[in-house]
């Protein structure tokens, strides 16, 4: 692998002269806000990067790396919290100047380059009182989102983002274009949906779009101490939750006390939905009910359970429970009341509905009824790292016997290999066989990484 002093500087220029975007090398005054991805644990410094402008840059880009056998992350977002976005000594081929963006509404299809942000993809779909279903955090990018699965909370009903994908436009390791779609390169089209970061860098995406207008929403809160009595009931709950509901669970700060914080997002017909609640607004008095109908779009800006501002570096774990058992509720309320600052809890998304249940045919493989979670922590100074970290690992290791094995591969972080496999599960035989057609030498490698099959 080389670095930036072995690069031969003419062939560096020959190279950003070719570009219509820009080249970041590291004595540019911008390098450092360059490099920059959303998780600061990764701190990594690579030899270039590339702003590209357009798909002749990503395929300009791909060439270059593969000539000076330089490590290549892409990155559209930066979200990853593996900090896949970036890498150390190689090149970075960053597409979040690619923004364009095309609506058909009558067709319900919406085209975006790789560099369209949820918020803004929500913004456009939302002026026409639609939407693909994307997560709540504005700043996460559709193409490392989607192409990994992509959950989001009309899920239940209209699938994860990567059902939802059409079409794409894929760059692959050897520096070709090829469509990708039910039609054309289906073996592709499949990968590319739920382990997209291995087979090629997607320069467009087409998704369906679904019609929304306003939705039921908002959280519960319970003080911690009324935890137990909560989680009981929403276990005992859950197998009756129609498809227009999402659920999301998670024990947050809040002034003076940590709360069990429930979030629901009902999307169907509101007097229905005002009737499925009932028994959870009722059964217990919350410390907070902030459920009312609002726009769709009002409630994807509500935001996330990440911190929102600052130089956060954070750790995580991600599982599955098929239940919520008495040991598990009674793990989430003692670790919970233990954690290491007020940014570290567990969060976990219930889901249910047809789209856990079918084999859809493509390569996502997390589909799971039951209770996805994730324990995590956040820190802004390096003396909170090994607590933080500790309590992380000593929760998740405490989860295990109440836990399946599976993982959503957007949730991992640099968790070695048969982590990835738990995550595609019986499909990582035929994405290995894949890999080994559209990325033999493994180009695509700063990713949940799936070995080419030998
Ligand atoms: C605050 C926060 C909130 C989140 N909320 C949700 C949520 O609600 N639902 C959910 O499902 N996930 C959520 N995630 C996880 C998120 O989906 C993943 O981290 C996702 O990979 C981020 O995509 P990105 O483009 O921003 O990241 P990047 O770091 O840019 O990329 C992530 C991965 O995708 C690859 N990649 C990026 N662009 C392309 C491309 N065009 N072609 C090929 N490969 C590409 C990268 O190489 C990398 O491996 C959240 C993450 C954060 C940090």
């Amino acid at each position: 692998m080389q670095t930036a002093a072995e690069l031969a500087p003419l062939s560096t220029r020959k190279f950003a002269d070719s570009l219509k975007g820009e080249l970041i090398l590291p004595a540019d005054k911008r390098y450092g806000q360059a490099r920059r991805v959303h998780n600061r644990a990764f701190n990594l410094r690579p030899a270039i990067i590339v702003r590209c402008a357009n798909r002749e840059d990503v395929i300009r880009s791909v060439e270059f790396a593969r000539l000076n056998n330089l490590l290549t992350a892409v990155r559209s977002g930066g979200h990853s919290y593996a900090g896949h976005g970036v890498c150390d000594g190689g090149i970075v081929i960053d597409l979040s100047s690619m923004k364009r963006a095309a609506i058909d509404p009558v067709a319900q299809l919406v085209t975006i380059e790789p560099g369209v942000i949820e918020g803004e993809l929500d913004c456009i779909s939302q002026a026409y009182k639609m939407a693909v279903p994307l997560g709540s955090c504005q700043a996460v990018g559709v193409a490392g989102y989607s192409l990994g699965g992509g959950e989001s909370s009309l899920t239940p009903r209209f699938g994860y983002a990567c059902d939802n994908i059409s079409r794409l436009e894929v760059v692959t390791a050897n520096g070709e274009i090829l469509n990708a779609s039910e039609t054309e390169n289906a073996d592709l089209f499949w990968a590319m949906r739920g382990a997209g970061a291995n087979f090629g860098v997607a320069t467009s995406l087409e998704f369906r779009l679904h019609p929304i207008d306003r939705v039921l929403s908002g959280h519960l809160k319970y003080p911690i101490r009324q935890a137990t009595r909560v989680l009981k009931f929403i276990e005992g709950w859950a197998p009756t939750l129609p498809d227009e509901l999402f659920l999301t669970l998670a024990v947050l700060p809040h002034p003076g006390e940590r709360m069990l914080d429930i979030r629901l997002v009902w999307s169907g017909d509101e007097k229905q939905g005002e009737r499925v609640l009932r028994p959870l607004r009722t059964f217990l008095k919350p410390f907070e009910d902030s459920i009312k109908t609002r726009a769709y779009l009002d409630e994807q800006c509500a935001g996330s359970d990440t911190p929102r501002d600052g130089d956060y570096s954070s750790h995580r774990r991600g599982g599955h429970f098929e239940r919520l058992t008495d040991g598990a509720i009674e793990l989430i309320t003692e670790y919970a009341s233990n954690s290491p600052s007020e940014s570290s809890g567990i969060t976990m998304m219930h889901w249910h509905g047809p789209w856990c249940a079918k084999p859809h045919d493509n390569a996502f493989g997390f589909r799971r009824v039951g209770y996805e979670y994730w324990v995590h922590s956040y820190w802004l100074k390096v003396a909170e790292r090994k607590k933080s970290w500790d309590w992380v690992e000593r929760f998740f290791a405490a989860l295990q016997p109440q836990s399946t094995g599976a993982v959503y591969v957007n949730d991992l972080e640099n968790e070695g290999l048969a982590r990835v496999r738990a995550a595609y599960g019986d499909k990582y035989e035929r994405l290995a066989l894949l890999k080994r057609k559209y990325d033999p030498d493994n180009v695509f490698r700063v990713n949940q990484n799936i070995i080419p099959a030998p």
